[in-house]
């Protein structure tokens, strides 16, 4: 018996003083250990290929783009052929498998690249009815700029004061539908990954009050981070917020500021809302997402319709100021399928003024033909014009653009047979401390008509125009 338990205790012993060791010698060796270990092969020699600037991916939606890629890796593959670095592949077999691999998912996507072919569906993505006996009007919220700098007071300060413009627009007004019309959020001044509270936040109002909307992107909604140079003091950078761990987010590593997408801020919207009349568009034009039209119907008769209207994602943010090539066809394809003979009036939504804004742009707002109240700066405009204008020229049944973007200019103004109008600043987030208001439409069928003005904060409304004629 004794020596069964001297035998034990030497086991326990022995046990524990192995743990002590290795626990001990873990925490002092771990922190100077490098992260990995890399062997010299059995002749003795290690080389090392460096290969800088291979720039993949870039312009895959031209030829030149994926063909430059299959170049690279052809450079590469020579190289790697003459030179064979030991730690990419050890053996010749090695190589030639990592390199079949990379040609054949080059070559998928040149193909995937060039011979895509778009398929568009023939019908309107939702459906909204004018009452029997009355107008339709919709409020335009622009620019609200949600989450600046949550670390400050000031930003969500302006938050709680564009809450309260939008109240006051929605008691006074007591609009049919709303539309986001883009710069909902500042992703580039905001310090989470999940973006989605903040969207959330600005159509809250909408939502309280029973009111359907639908929205569309501005440059800031998917910007990417912009780092305060404070932050790179003595002191650090400070902690991530991360979200709870209970929402969709698992864990540190989807914790950091990437920030929220176009294509998950559309979704999270739609999927929590069924009020929401947003949509994510055809797959085909991502990563523009906010590109669908909406139909307006007569009351007495669903099929008889009143208006359409088209929101297009002018682009910005994770992507270049345009609207473009692809998204022009589809604006084409979709309007003469829906509205053949231009029958139909059509208004038009998008954030980012066009090139043809500047072509109207009054010098003197009171001496022009031009409807507004500000005219404060100069017309930014999308980069570059790549068809729709011509397009939106063209069909007569388009009555009126609307854009946001520019906080300072509220005008409309007569560009050929249609309206080019600027909605109104309703944000306190964003630049400029011109007064807050929001731009109203009034749509009536039979005959149509499309009237527009201004309401502001102060309860004053100013600067109404018919668009229709
Ligand atoms: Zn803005």
């Amino acid at each position: 018996m004794a020596r069964y338990l001297r035998c034990w205790s030497r086991t326990i012993m022995s046990v524990t003083f192995l743990f002590f060791i290795l626990a001990v010698g873990w925490t002092v060796a771990l922190p100077t250990m490098p992260e990995k270990h890399l062997h010299v092969g059995p002749g003795g020699v290690f080389k090392i290929a460096l290969f800088a600037d291979l720039h993949f991916g870039e312009g895959e939606e031209v030829d030149w783009g994926p063909q430059q890629d299959v170049n690279s890796s052809k450079v590469m593959s020579t190289l790697l052929h003459i030179e064979i670095p030991a730690f990419l592949c050890s053996t010749m077999a090695w190589c030639w498998t990592i390199l079949s691999v990379t040609y054949l998912s080059l070559l998928f996507r040149f193909i995937v690249a060039v011979g895509w072919t778009v398929d568009l569906r023939t019908t309107p993505e939702g459906y909204l009815q004018v009452l029997p006996g009355a107008a339709f009007k919709i409020s335009l919220f622009a620019d609200l700029h949600f989450g600046e700098n949550a670390w400050n007071d000031w930003g969500p300060q302006q938050d709680v004061n564009s809450l309260k413009v939008m109240s006051t627009v929605l008691d006074l007004e007591n609009p049919d539908f709303v539309i986001y019309l883009g710069d909902v959020i500042t992703a580039n001044n905001m310090a989470i990954a999940n973006a989605t509270l903040y969207w959330d936040q600005a159509i809250s109002p909408t939502k309280a009050r029973g009111i359907p909307w639908s929205s569309l992107f501005g440059n800031h909604d998917d910007a990417p981070f912009e780092w305060p140079m404070e932050w790179f003091s003595a002191s650090g950078i400070p902690q991530l917020q991360c979200p709870a761990s209970r929402s969709s987010y698992s864990g540190e590593q989807h914790c950091s500021f990437r920030g929220t997408r176009r294509l998950e801020l559309m979704r999270n919207e739609i999927a929590h809302n069924t009020l929401s009349y947003s949509r994510a568009g055809p797959k085909e034009l991502w990563p523009s997402i906010s590109n669908y039209v909406l139909l307006l119907s007569s009351s007495n008769d669903s099929k008889s319709p009143v208006a359409f209207l088209y929101f297009i994602d002018s682009g910005g943010g994770t992507y270049p100021e345009v609207v473009s090539r692809s998204q022009a066809d589809w604006f084409q394809r979709k309007s003469h399928e829906l509205n053949p003979d231009s029958r139909v009036p059509e208004i038009i939504f998008w954030h980012i003024p066009s090139k043809a804004y500047e072509k109207v742009a009054p010098m003197l707002l009171f001496m022009s033909s031009c409807v507004g109240s500000i005219n404060k700066e100069r017309i930014a405009p999308q980069q570059a014009e790549m068809g729709i204008m011509k397009l939106l020229e063209g069909r007569p049944s388009v009555k009126a653009v609307f854009a946001g973007h520019n906080h300072g200019l509220d005008w409309c103004c007569p560009y050929k047979k249609l309206w080019l109008c600027y909605a109104r600043h309703t944000g306190y987030g964003g630049y400029g401390n011109w007064p807050r208001g929001a731009r109203i439409l009034e749509i009536t069928s039979q005959p149509f008509s499309l009237k527009s003005w201004i309401r502001m904060e102060d309860g004053n409304s100013h600067s109404e125009v018919i668009l229709s004629s």
